[in-house]
């Protein structure tokens, strides 16, 4: 470890465990995360903050129990996804996503659901961006991710199963 955090008031930090913290301020989501929960406070103003590892282990964890609802994302679960979870302004997820952009503010207004079809391939983007970041070595398979979710399913498995030729090139670096 490096020395010991700072507080912008100069305090001293020290580690502490939090009951629970809210998740709207971090990831503009209303809800908590119950703890327990490693924190630190100042020890001169007593403000709390969070390491940006624990930020990285939240951010998993609440987009699991995101990802994981049985039903069309929320207004508020779509935007997350985009702001929290991909960094995106709603230009540069619909032009990831392929779809025009007032079809992102319709979805995070309100004003019409995502279509079951960009529900997933939200999920998937979504996903694909927390793998590459927790796990850089599925980059490659990542930038692939748009085009395997969004091919249309319109043709039947050919009836000779096909022999897969796989490049060593497309390993990703040792
Ligand atoms: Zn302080």
């Amino acid at each position: 470890m490096t020395r010991a955090p700072v507080c912008s008031c100069g305090g001293k930090l020290r580690k502490v465990t939090l009951g629970a913290t809210e998740l709207a301020p971090l990831f503009g989501l209303r809800g908590v995360l119950e703890g327990p929960i490693p924190g630190l406070r100042c020890g001169t103003c007593e403000q709390e903050t969070l390491e940006g590892q624990t930020i990285d282990r939240m951010l998993i964890a609440v987009a699991l129990s995101v990802m994981s609802q049985p039903r069309i994302l929320s207004t508020e679960e779509a935007r997350f996804l985009r702001k929290a979870v991909l960094g995106m302004t709603q230009a540069a997820l619909a032009e990831h996503m392929g779809i025009n952009p007032t079809t992102v503010a319709d979805w995070e207004r309100g004003e019409r659901p995502l279509s079951k079809e960009h529900d997933y391939e939200l999920r998937g983007v979504a996903l694909s961006s927390l793998v590459v970041r927790f796990s850089p070595r599925f980059r490659a398979f990542v930038q692939n991710l748009p085009r395997i979710l969004r091919a249309p399913r319109t043709l039947a498995p050919p009836k000779r199963a096909k022999r897969y030729v796989v490049r060593a090139s497309e390993m990703p670096a040792a």
